[in-house]
């Protein structure tokens, strides 16, 4: 007959809580002391030590230090001597529960100063207010590859996470609000549209496009002239219409793919508007997700060519905290 060794009987205890979904640290367990680690496919068992981090785990076991909100998520105390969980595999790729499915709130701001006169400016005290509160309340900021690998369902996001967008190019993205993103370590998306690039000093310049990049901020195009792209203008007929399309959607990917040396994947509409024939070319430019200004979440089978985005105009918190759903209930039983 087989002896069950202590491990073994430990190990068993270990993974009945973590099959159970207990999202806590692992509890007293009598003989905890006799485990400093114990991994299976699915997960390890380990024993923290004086100067892990979450980070330094996730880098060492996950191969991604970015993947850190895997093992967060999972425990709930890091302290010394404890033991946690570190899930191996990517689990609920589409955040999908019996009650409801997870979306994703993608933030559009324009324009940042110390005293706004715009609605499409927010000053700088209250984006920091809006950043703050979502670092308190434990959102993350998620980058275009990410958002990418949930709606194409490989990938699972952090619970709480967000989009942070901000359209058309200007410098004071750079002067006032990156700062204040580093500032809570949080990233964002940039999109430019090409004849605004470097025109004046209101407008960042390819060289500062290049910067915001090797920094890890992303660069989408938001085409080459920001004209609406859902309707034919006055006077122009179908083929004009058509050709004015290709050129504001194909010509900016090529012009931001040669300047900044990147294959261009994101695309958010002048205006937010866009109909079937834009969408359509979006698509055929090579563009995996665009966005438009509808207000609503994302869950992971949205159309990534019609992604919904919430356009921050609104200074009182309240009204912000509104804009961050990141659940959509449904009864999926
Ligand atoms: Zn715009």
């Amino acid at each position: 007959m087989r002896t069950i060794r202590p491990c073994d009987a430990l190990c068993a205890i270990l993974w009945l809580i973590f099959a159970a979904g207990c999202t806590s640290s692992i509890p007293n367990l009598p003989n905890r002391s006799i485990v400093s680690s114990y991994q299976s496919d699915r997960f390890i068992i380990y024993l923290m030590k004086k100067g892990d981090t979450t980070a330094s785990l996730a880098e060492r076991f996950l191969g991604d230090p970015e993947l850190l909100w895997r093992i967060e998520e999972a425990n709930k105390s890091f302290e010394p001597d404890t033991l946690i969980v570190i899930p191996l595999k990517a689990r609920n790729k589409g955040g999908i529960f019996e009650n409801g499915v997870q979306q994703i709130p993608i933030l559009c701001y324009h324009r940042f100063d110390i005293r706004c006169d715009s609605p499409l400016c927010i000053p700088a005290e209250v984006f920091e207010g809006q950043v703050k509160y979502l670092k308190d309340n434990g959102y993350r900021t998620i980058t275009p590859e990410q958002m990418l690998g949930f709606l194409e369902y490989r990938q699972p996001l952090p619970k709480k996470s967000v989009m942070i967008t901000v359209d058309d190019g200007y410098s004071c993205f750079y002067n006032i609000a990156l700062p204040i993103l580093k500032k809570y370590r949080f990233t964002a998306t940039l999109f430019v549209y090409v004849n605004f690039v470097g025109v004046s000093s209101k407008a960042l310049d390819w060289s500062k496009l290049r910067e915001l990049k090797a920094g890890g901020i992303s660069i989408g195009s938001h085409s080459i002239m920001h004209s609406d792209l859902s309707k034919p203008g006055d006077q122009e007929n179908e083929e004009a219409y058509l050709k004015r399309l290709h050129h504001e959607i194909f010509q900016s990917k090529k012009m931001i793919d040669t300047k900044l040396e990147q294959d261009t994947f994101i695309f958010a509409y002048p205006f937010g508007r866009a109909n079937d024939a834009a969408m359509l070319m979006v698509h055929q430019a090579g563009y995996k997700l665009a966005m438009t200004v509808r207000r609503g979440g994302n869950p992971f089978y949205s159309n990534p060519y019609n992604l919904q985005r919430d356009q921050i105009l609104e200074k009182d918190m309240g009204i912000f905290a509104t804009r961050l759903k990141t659940f959509h209930s449904l009864s999926l039983r």
